[in-house]
């Protein structure tokens, strides 16, 4: 398997001035950084961290596995600064777009290492990336009184787009009758 971290430099470095996103960023990285160290162990063909820049001389495309999420804002295409990409034997690329998830998956990989090493290799983390990790439900906790809970943006009941789905969905089965398209 291969593994691609995609972080943004800036929030890596504090400087876009989102605490939340720049701890989140540093666990990811931290967590990454581990698995590298490692991947032999658990057969890790690559890991690769690529932090994205804003300056001109940083075209954001990836390093090692050709794809990156992006949503629409403001009616213009904006590619993700935060994702994990990993690539099974299978040739099957999985993009987590959610910075928890990636962090669940280098977390599980650490994991991993740590019962074939025996030692405890997870490095420290940011509260936020402990509660992430701890699996403590982000909102609708009756105890969620923290002031402005970023991330709790569940996504509301009223005018979903429709057909857009969580991509959770299997691979499409095979063509259902033997009527294939036999061009010539
Ligand atoms: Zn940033």
């Amino acid at each position: 398997m291969r593994i691609e971290l995609r972080v943004c430099y800036h929030c890596l470095r504090g400087e876009h001035e989102n605490e939340h996103k720049t701890a989140v960023t540093r666990d990811l990285v931290a967590c990454a950084e581990v698995v590298k160290e490692y991947k032999d162990v658990i057969d890790l063909e690559d890991v690769h961290i690529r932090k994205v820049r804003e300056d001109e001389g940083d075209d954001g495309r990836p390093a090692a596995l050709p794809a990156v999420a992006a949503t629409i804002q403001n009616e213009g295409v904006a590619v993700s600064d935060t994702q994990l990409i990993t690539m099974g034997e299978n040739g099957y690329m999985l993009v987590y777009p959610n910075p928890q998830d990636a962090l669940k998956v280098l977390a599980g990989n650490i994991d991993e290492i740590s019962k074939v090493t025996g030692g405890d290799i997870l490095p420290d983390l940011s509260p936020e990336g402990a509660e992430i990790l701890s699996g403590a439900p982000l909102g609708g906790g009756p105890e969620a009184e923290h002031g402005g809970n970023p991330g709790a943006a569940h996504g509301g009941p009223a005018g979903g787009p429709g057909a857009g789905g969580p991509a959770q969905g299997q691979p499409d089965t095979d063509s259902p009758a033997d009527d294939g398209p036999n061009t010539q």
